[in-house]
């Protein structure tokens, strides 16, 4: 069929960037495309509230660029017309309107990636891919910065973009003074100390979820689908980021790592969604935080806004970039061959452990869970157990909002799991029910004793924790960094070493019941 499209764009449903030069032009003959399709609904289970989040975002795009005086198609699940993959429904729309050309943005992901690159192979037109224009750096920008030194530290490439960006800076002084105050960041919740509510939107995404159920899709997790309350488009991502700057940011850091049974998102902005489909970018995210903290320095410290600025510019750009360069073998990496199933509970939050029953169930029932509760109770446990980082990806992957593959395997295979050896992290996160206590009040009203190693009512974690550190002494007494940890366990009688291992061995067999 002739029509007036000549040039087919397609978008996917983490490239919701409006900011993106793409749109700053009106043409008549590009056709825009964006579609829900069961390849991307099934390569996980993913949690209903970021399927059907994704969904509502992706359809109000389509609906925007329209009012935008653009062209979008979206395809919707059960569209008669949808074949349910990229290059099949591509194939459709070039056949029906005659297309002469196809673009696509960079995806994040390497799957993706691979799939249009091989999908522009088979096409007998003009193929083009844009930049998403929403990251700092470029793909291989980390890869370049690294290129002949040592190591793949996080912080070196932190204070790079910090002085490449001109992000507070002082001339060629960190601003405050220093580049990190993490040592300010570690404070627990007060007694009677209530953080601000969450900001909470009301969106009904029950289209989209009738959709997904009507497929049969599985998923996992909660849902109103009538009162959604995660940002849908960019207008809410700003509502958001305001509240946040408001708010938030000036405990931020101070609480950073604290956790609460009564508090599923302490002082945390709950951003990572509105950044991961570009419905913001981090550089507006940025310079709104650095603009509330000009405005009101007296409320804000520095450390706070610090500790913020470091998650985005530093961490956020460093596993990309990690990603880019490690992909495809990065998602092999089984340092210490761990290969125990993950337990049932995880998908339930039905275990007498407090710390793990309460941040698996928030994750359950809010699609989302704060750093600390990610790597320092869920990933902490999966790796003193030994699971295996396959199991815990595909865990990941799924049950979080923000789970993208590109951010999501660099955090939970490479920073929780040590999977890749040591190339992110210089010492694997582990933990005893010690720091979980110092950091939050889960221990209060456990089951289990956060004092006791031995015996049958002890925290799982205490024993787990020497009997990792015991198996895997080949690859990690050498490290300096945990010195101190082999030292005081070789100061252990044989008998209690004996003790802590058995009870360790009991938790591993037991797994299920813990
Ligand atoms: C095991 C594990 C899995 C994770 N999986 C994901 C994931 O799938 N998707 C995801 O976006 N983040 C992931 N993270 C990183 C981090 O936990 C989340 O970005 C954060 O909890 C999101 O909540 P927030 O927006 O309230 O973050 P805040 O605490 O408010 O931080 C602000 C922003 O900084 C960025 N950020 C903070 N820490 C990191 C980090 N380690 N890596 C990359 N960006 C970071 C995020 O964009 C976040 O929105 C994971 C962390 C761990 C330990
Ligand atoms: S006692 Fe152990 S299992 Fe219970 S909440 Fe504390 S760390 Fe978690």
């Amino acid at each position: 069929m002739k029509s007036r499209y000549k040039k087919l764009r397609l978008l996917l449903g983490d490239q919701l960037n409006i900011q993106h030069s793409w749109f700053s032009r009106k043409d008549q003959s590009v056709l825009y495309v964006l579609m829900e399709i069961r390849t991307e609904t099934d390569y996980v289970w993913h949690h209903i509230q970021k399927a059907c989040a994704f969904f509502a975002a992706m359809e109000g795009f389509a609906k925007m660029l329209n009012d935008n005086g653009h062209d979008a198609l979206y395809l919707t699940l059960d569209d008669p017309a949808n074949l349910q993959s990229f290059s099949a429904n591509c194939d459709a729309l070039i056949e029906k309107y005659g297309i002469e050309s196809f673009e696509y943005q960079l995806p994040d992901e390497y799957r993706l990636d691979e799939e249009l690159k091989g999908y522009c192979g088979t096409l007998k037109m003009h193929a083009q891919v844009y930049d998403t224009e929403h990251f700092y750096t470029t793909r291989d920008e980390l890869g370049t910065f690294f290129s002949g030194k040592k190591g793949l530290l996080m912080e070196n490439f932190y204070r790079e973009m910090r002085k490449k960006h001109n992000v507070l800076m002082d001339g060629k002084e960190p601003t405050g003074g220093q580049w990190n105050f993490d040592e300010d960041n570690r404070k627990k919740l007060p007694k009677n100390h209530h953080p601000y509510p969450p900001l909470l939107f009301d969106n009904s995404v029950q289209a989209q979820y009738d959709r997904i159920r009507n497929a049969g899709i599985e998923t996992i997790g909660t849902i109103d689908p009538q009162h959604l309350y995660w940002p849908v488009n960019r207008e809410q991502a700003l509502k958001l980021l305001s509240y946040f700057t408001e708010n938030c940011l000036p405990l931020f850091g101070t609480f950073q790592d604290a956790m609460h049974t009564d508090e599923w998102s302490v002082y945390h902005s709950r951003l990572s969604f509105s950044m991961n489909t570009k419905m913001l970018s981090p550089k507006e995210v940025i310079e709104a935080a650095i603009g509330a903290w000009e405005q009101n320095r007296k409320a804000i410290a520095i450390n706070q806004l610090e500790g913020f600025v470091r998650q985005i510019l530093g961490w956020r750009e460093y596993m990309r970039g990690i990603y880019w360069l490690k992909m495809p073998g990065f998602e092999m990496l089984n340092y210490f061959e761990h290969h125990r199933k993950l337990p049932d509970w995880y998908w339930t939050g039905k275990t007498k452990m407090n710390c793990l029953q309460h941040s698996i169930g928030q994750s359950l029932n809010h699609a989302y869970a704060h750093h600390i509760q990610r790597l320092m109770i869920t990933g902490n446990f999966a790796l003193l157990a030994g699971i295996k980082p396959d199991e815990v990806d595909f865990w990941y992957l799924g049950i979080y909002i923000d789970a993208i593959q590109w951010v999501e395997i660099t955090n939970t295979r490479g920073m929780s799991q040590y999977a890749d050896g040591g190339l992110i992290g210089s010492k694997p996160y582990t933990a005893s029910a010690n720091y979980i206590h110092k950091q939050s009040n889960y221990c209060d009203n456990c089951h289990y004793d956060r004092t006791a190693r031995t015996g049958e009512n002890s925290c799982p974690f205490n024993s787990l924790y020497w009997d990792f550190h015991d198996r895997h002494r080949d690859k990690l007494s050498k490290n300096i960094r945990l010195s101190m940890v082999y030292r005081l366990w070789d100061k252990l009688t044989r008998v209690d070493r004996e003790a802590i291992l058995l009870r360790a061995n009991f938790c591993l067999e037991n797994l299920e019941e813990l």
